[in-house]
């Protein structure tokens, strides 16, 4: 299959979000599929524990987005190693051609619309 405007697709979307995931967080050394939340999460130690109260519910929200970014970032790297092995396109359960039209809204898909809400299943 033709995968050049996919493969551009998939580029464009991992610069944004490795621009937007650095503006979160770190990606961990040891792991770039991993990114970690700065600053870390906020001492318990604080004088203030209302002040503490407020730090770290922000702190849990930061995660919660970068932790949603990382998840597309992911999907995205694996979007592309799979054009560079030959098998992007493919269903990653049952195995069939994905759907022209899924792709285009979501080049980086891992399965066709029938397995589509068994996706969230699939590990990382
Ligand atoms: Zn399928």
């Amino acid at each position: 299959m033709e995968t050049a405007t996919y493969k551009q697709a998939l580029e464009n979307e991992l610069a944004e979000l490795t621009q937007s995931l650095s503006e979160l967080g770190v990606q961990n050394p040891h792991n770039q599929n991993d990114w970690v939340t700065v600053p870390d999460e906020p001492a318990k130690n604080t004088a203030d524990p209302n002040d503490f109260g407020d730090r770290s519910e922000e702190w849990q929200e930061r995660r919660g987005t970068l932790s949603a970014l990382e998840t597309r970032f992911n999907n995205i790297k694996r979007a592309l190693h799979k054009i560079e092995e030959g098998s992007y396109g493919t269903c990653e359960i049952g195995g069939e051609q994905i759907e022209t039209d899924r792709l285009n809204a979501n080049a980086a898909a891992r399965t066709c619309k029938v397995h589509l809400e068994d996706e969230a299943q699939l590990p990382m």
